[in-house]
């Protein structure tokens, strides 16, 4: 049988995770993750790791650079200690410690003086933002650069400059994070995060932070099902995982990737590739009741992880969900997405919309109808007005689509009515054993 108690359980959990506390939890760790230069490997990523372990017992997992992962091997390790430029009067013009977005992410160590034309050819600005510093990475080509805001590139002048990066990429591992909460089925729920920008807010620390408080929360629980959470490194990180768990992967019946979930935009929901999962009609719900504007878009082979987990060999059920999506928002991989460009009310917003999609989808159940001949007799079991929160369409509409082939939120769907008052009138006929659940 079901657990009747569930509402108790969120009831109590609820008071547990306010809207207030949970903003301010939520922005609190974003603030701290901030100043770390993060990479798809190295030490950045472990200290984010080993903060996010204050709040969850999440595993570390380190695979060797030059692992095999299906098309692709793990790279070599990437560490940074300091870079800056310097004019020839030996002042520091661009400075790594100001912000470690002005190097290029994964630059190699280089130490020499260079002419200005030699500079430029290493140098990156967004003329059409010209005050903002943008974010460049070079993974997969071996080579050095910088990045400035375009105002400050117009002062160079001709003469000699300093160039000084202070950075390894030697033979190493790639890290990531993983937590397991096993619910009552071994069928998952895949959450998703990638975390490798450096200090980036929006994309990605809202969904690293997001990710962690969902999990937290859920530890709290006893859901159905069980929960895989990941914190890696995009792309190359979820093709690393998937190529070493391949044997898991069967287990994973729906997921989600989060990813800038803390900007004013409204939110985005980017469906699995097969379009028409259980996850994806959840989340279309959540997001139409949600009394905002909101869009629901398909699939495309461009984005997060989810590319990687919508490949054709996976087509797994995994969507997206996001407020403003990746390149629509003018701060988009720039210093101008800071702490001051998420805020604290919105990250709440996507905590509890995420929290909704997610007990939608544990709470929807598949029922027979244990008296399918006619109507049950309702009055005698005291569900006939007796009971002013139980609506009396929505007993008779879960009665009558609890032939095995409806969810709740079929049901929910089909009827006009919300999904808790469906989920209300199931429970308590559950409870007065006119329902039995097609799993039990
Ligand atoms: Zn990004």
């Amino acid at each position: 049988m079901e657990n009747n108690n569930k509402f108790v359980i969120d009831s109590e959990i609820k008071t547990i995770f306010r809207t207030d506390d949970i903003a301010q939890d939520i922005y609190q760790l974003i603030t701290e993750l901030y100043p770390i230069c993060r990479s798809i490997t190295g030490n950045g990523f472990r200290e984010t790791l080993k903060i996010i372990q204050q709040y969850i017992p999440l595993c570390v997992y380190e695979v060797p650079t030059g692992t095999e992962v299906f098309d692709w091997r793990v790279p070599k390790e990437w560490n940074i200690k300091d870079a800056y430029i310097k004019n020839s009067q030996g002042q520091k013009i661009v400075d790594f410690a100001n912000s470690n977005l002005h190097l290029v992410n994964y630059s190699l160590p280089i130490h020499k003086k260079v002419s200005l034309t030699e500079l430029k050819a290493h140098l990156f600005t967004l003329p059409e933002y010209p005050d903002l510093i943008p974010y460049h990475t070079s993974y997969y080509k071996e080579t050095w650069g910088f990045c400035l805001s375009h105002n400050q590139y117009l002062e160079l002048n001709d003469q000699e400059y300093e160039v000084y990066i202070d950075s390894t990429l030697e033979s190493g591992h790639l890290s990531y994070g993983e937590y397991y909460i096993p619910g009552k089925t071994t069928d998952e729920v895949l959450i998703s995060c990638h975390a490798c920008h450096p200090s980036l807010c929006n994309d990605n620390l809202s969904g690293i932070a997001i990710a962690t408080f969902i999990a937290k929360y859920l530890s709290q629980t006893t859901p159905k099902y069980s929960y895989r959470f990941l914190w890696i490194p995009g792309t190359i990180g979820s093709i690393t995982w998937l190529a070493l768990n391949e044997a898991k992967v069967n287990n994973i019946k729906h997921g989600l990737v989060l990813t800038c979930l803390g900007d004013s935009g409204n939110f985005t929901y980017k469906k699995s590739r097969r379009g028409d999962t259980e996850i994806d009609k959840v989340a279309a719900y959540v997001l139409r009741n949600s009394k905002q504007d909101y869009k629901i878009i398909d699939f495309f082979p461009y984005g997060y992880d989810e590319r990687q987990y919508c490949s054709p060999g996976f087509n797994l059920a995994v969507g997206c969900l996001m407020r403003s999506p990746h390149g629509s928002f003018p701060e988009y991989h720039t210093s101008a997405d800071d702490l001051n460009f998420v805020q604290p009310q919105y990250l709440a917003e996507s905590f509890f919309q995420c929290r909704s999609i997610l007990e939608i989808l544990n709470n929807n159940h598949i029922y027979y109808n244990q008296n399918p001949k006619c109507e049950p007799q309702l009055g005698r079991r005291g569900l006939y007005q007796q009971d002013s929160r139980l609506n009396q369409m929505a007993t008779l509409w879960v009665l009558n689509l609890s032939d095995g082939q409806h969810t709740l939120l079929d049901i929910a769907e089909r009827s006009g009515m919300s999904f808790d008052v469906i989920k209300y009138a199931a429970d308590r006929l559950l409870a007065h054993e006119l329902l039995i659940s097609k799993n039990n």
